[in-house]
């Protein structure tokens, strides 16, 4: 008897820990710079949705530490209901940068055409441009890292 109590505590301990870990894994991608982690990106991107309606990219290692664009080649298709439109990307300090804006509205979808180099496969991230602050997280529902 006193052996399976033991045994019990010590499930409790351990889903506590594998609990914990789980927490940790998705506080990693609460990126920086309070933007949306692009999955499978080495190193790691993050798209930004800036006030003036730019887009920025930036790069952090798995420590999330700043790290400068290299090679990557960024281009942001927007389906707005006036139409899509193609934002191309340039090099500005670190990040990448669109070097024109995002159609007015929100809501519409995004798909985000990330090459880690000019002649690597792109790899697509297809989001909504959700603006609403999440309750949970206090960020932006496209950047949600409440898993909702
Ligand atoms: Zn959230």
């Amino acid at each position: 008897m006193k052996t399976s109590l033991r045994l019990l505590t010590l499930a409790a301990a351990l889903s506590v820990a594998l609990f914990t870990a789980t927490a940790a894994d998705k506080s990693a991608k609460a990126m920086p710079g309070g933007g949306r982690f692009l999955e499978k990106t080495e190193p790691h991107a993050e798209f930004v949705f800036q006030k003036d309606r730019s887009i920025t990219i930036n790069f952090y290692t798995a420590e999330l530490k700043t790290v400068a664009a290299t090679t990557q080649v960024v281009t942001v298709i927007a389906t707005a209901k006036d139409g899509k439109t193609t934002l191309e990307f340039e090099k500005k300090g670190d990040s990448l940068v669109s070097k024109t804006k995002l159609p007015e509205g929100e809501g519409y979808n995004l798909v985000v055409q990330f090459k880690q180099t000019a002649d690597a496969k792109p790899q697509n991230f297809r989001f909504k441009l959700d603006l609403h602050t999440c309750g949970e997280c206090k960020r932006a529902e496209y950047a949600c890292i409440c898993g909702h």
